[in-house]
C-alpha cells in the first residue's frame, strides 16, 4: 500500500522540507507491525513527488494474540495490502510534522497553499465508492476514484472493496495529511486495530476546525473508534454545537439511547419506519382484526395500527416496564375513540401466557434477536403453540446486509442487546424449522432496499395457519 505526495510548489524539492525527510536519501522507519519506506521517485524543481510505501509483516502483527478471531483470518487478511489504520499510524510516525503543520527550514510553505496532488491505494471502501466521495468531497478536493479490480486476469469477477484515491487541491500539505489520517481509519472497518481510550484526544486534536462541522461527521466518528459506544459518545458530544448538546441530552433522557444507536446506524435507511409500515400494511391485508403486538417496545406499531378501523382489538406485550410506561405515555396522547381499542399487558414472551390466545394475528419486530438462543425455543412454543394466533409476523435484521452499513463495525451488531443477528440462510431455515413445527406455512419478505449480493437490511417471515 502506498501514500503518494506531489507537488509542483517552486522550488518543489521544499517538500523535504515540509516533510523533514531529505529527497536525496531513501528514509526506512520499523514499526512493531513492519516497515515504512519513504523515498522520492522525482525530485525536481519544477515537480517532486514522495511517496510512502507500507511493508506490513503479518506475522508481527499475530505475534503474541490469542486465536480470537479463528487462525485463518489473523493469517488471511487485507493488512499487509490495503491502505488501512496501519498506514495513518505509520504517517503519523514518519511525517508528524508534516501533519502538525511544521517545518523547521519552511514554515512559510508549510503555512502556504501550495499545488499538491495526493495518491493512496489500494484504499478499502466499505460501504462502497460513494462513501469514499462522500466523506472526502465536502473538503473542495478534486476526487477521482478508481475501483481496483478483484482480479485482472478475471475482469468477470467484477471491482473489489478497495479503490485507487487521488486528491488534488491547492492547499496546506498539514490539511490535506490530517484528513488522511482522520478519513482513512475511518474507512478501514478491520477490526485488529486496537482502540486505546486517548483515541478521542487524537481524534479530536486532529479533526480540530473540521470534524465539528463535516456533514459526515457521525459516521467519521462511528467508524474511526469501531462501534466502542463509551469513546463514540464522549467523542460526539465534544463535537456538537450547543444546541445539538440540548437535542442529545433529550434522547438520553428519554433513555432509548441505545435505540438511538441503532437508529443512526440505520437511518439512512430509515429502516424502522419501513419495517413498522410493511408490518402494519400486511396485518392489513391479512385480514386481522384482534391483533397482538409482542415485545411492543414504545408503542410505534400500535400508534399506526390504531389509525385503522379495520383492528378492533390491539393488545401490546412488552417485558420492559420502562417501554411499558412509555407507550401508556403514547397512548395517553390518543383519542379516546382509537385509546379504547388498545390493551398495554406486561408479559415475558417465553412464558404461556393464556391471555394472548385466541387472535387472529401477531407481530414480533425486531424481538426475536434480544432473546438467548437457548431459550427462543420458549419463545415460539408459547407463540405458535400456545397463543397460536392464525398468522405471525416475525421481523429481524439481516446479517448479510451488515457490510453496507458505513458507520457499523465489522462483526458488530446494530443493537448492544441483540442477542444474534441472522443472515437471510439462517432466518429461512429457522422459519422452515417452526413454521413444519406448528402447522403454519410461511413466506419470508425483504424489508428495505434489496441489495443485489447482500439482500434487504431487515426480513420479515409471514407465517399463516
Ligand atoms: N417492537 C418494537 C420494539 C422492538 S425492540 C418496535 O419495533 O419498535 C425489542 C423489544 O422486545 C424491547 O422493547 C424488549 O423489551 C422486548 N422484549 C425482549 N425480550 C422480551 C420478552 N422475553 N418478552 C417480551 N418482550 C421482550
Amino acid at each position: 500500500m502506498f501514500l503518494q505526495i506531489t507537488t509542483t510548489h517552486r522550488p518543489a524539492t521544499d517538500l523535504g522540507y515540509l516533510l523533514h525527510k531529505n529527497p536525496g536519501r531513501a528514509h526506512e522507519v520499523e514499526f512493531g507491525f513492519g516497515k515504512a519506506h519513504l523515498f522520492y521517485p522525482e525530485a525536481g524543481d519544477a515537480r517532486c513527488t514522495a511517496t510512502l510505501v507500507l511493508d506490513i509483516d503479518p506475522v508481527a502483527l499475530v505475534r503474541g494474540k490469542g486465536t480470537g478471531d479463528g487462525l485463518l483470518s489473523q493469517y488471511v487478511n487485507d493488512r499487509p495490502y490495503a491502505a488501512s489504520s496501519f498506514l495513518a499510524v505509520a504517517m503519523g510516525r514518519t511525517i508528524r510534522e508534516a501533519i502538525q503543520g511544521r517545518s523547521r527550514e519552511r514554515q512559510a510553505v508549510a503555512d502556504a497553499a501550495i499545488p499538491l496532488e495526493v495518491v493512496v491505494a489500494p484504499l478499502p471502501a466499505r460501504g462502497g465508492e460513494d462513501i469514499v466521495r462522500r466523506l472526502f468531497a465536502p473538503f473542495g478536493y478534486d476526487l477521482k476514484i478508481e475501483p481496483i479490480l478483484l482480479d485482472p486476469h478475471r475482469p468477470d469477477w467484477g471491482h473489489s472493496q478497495y479503490v485507487t484515491l487521488t486528491l488534488c487541491a491547492t492547499c496546506r500539505l498539514a490539511d490535506i495529511l490530517t484528513h488522511l489520517v482522520v478519513i482513512i481509519p475511518a474507512l478501514d472497518g478491520a477490526k485488529h486495530y486496537y482502540i486505546a481510550d486517548d483515541e478521542v484526544e487524537k481524534l479530536l486534536t486532529r479533526g480540530k476546525g473540521w470534524l465539528e462541522t463535516h456533514p459526515e461527521r457521525e459516521l467519521i466518528v462511528t467508524r474511526y473508534l469501531r462501534g466502542r459506544r463509551s469513546l463514540i459518545k464522549d467523542a460526539l458530544a465534544r463535537l456538537a454545537s450547543a444546541e445539538e448538546t440540548e437535542e442529545a441530552a433529550e434522547v438520553a433522557v428519554d433513555g432509548s439511547r441505545m435505540d438511538a444507536a441503532e437508529e443512526i446506524i440505520e437511518r439512512p435507511l430509515r429502516l424502522h419506519d419501513v419495517r413498522l409500515d410493511t408490518v402494519a400494511e400486511t396485518l392489513k391485508s391479512l385480514g386481522a382484526a384482534r391483533v397482538l403486538d409482542l415485545g411492543c417496545g414504545e408503542g410505534k406499531l400500535i400508534g399506526r395500527l390504531v389509525k385503522d378501523k379495520q383492528f378492533i382489538e390491539i393488545v401490546g406485550v412488552e417485558v420492559s416496564s420502562v417501554s411499558l410506561a412509555r407507550a401508556l405515555a403514547r397512548l395517553e396522547k390518543l383519542p379516546e375513540k382509537q385509546r379504547e381499542r388498545v390493551k398495554l399487558l406486561q408479559g415475558a414472551l417465553i412464558y404461556r401466557d393464556a391471555r394472548l390466545r385466541g387472535f387472529d394475528a401477531a407481530a414480533l419486530v425486531e424481538v426475536i434477536e434480544h432473546i438467548e438462543p437457548d431459550r427462543l425455543y420458549h419463545l415460539e412454543r408459547s407463540v405458535f403453540s400456545d397463543a397460536a394466533p392464525r398468522a405471525v409476523l416475525v421481523t429481524t435484521p439481516n446479517a448479510d446486509y451488515n457490510a453496507l452499513f458505513p458507520t457499523l463495525a465489522a462483526g458488530k451488531f446494530r443493537h448492544e442487546d441483540h442477542r444474534f443477528e441472522w443472515s437471510r440462510a439462517e432466518f429461512a431455515a429457522w422459519a422452515e424449522r417452526v413454521a413444519s413445527a406448528y402447522g403454519y406455512q410461511f413466506r419470508i419478505e425483504p424489508l428495505g432496499e434489496v441489495d443485489a449480493q447482500h439482500g434487504a437490511p431487515s426480513q420479515m417471515g409471514v407465517f399463516t395457519r
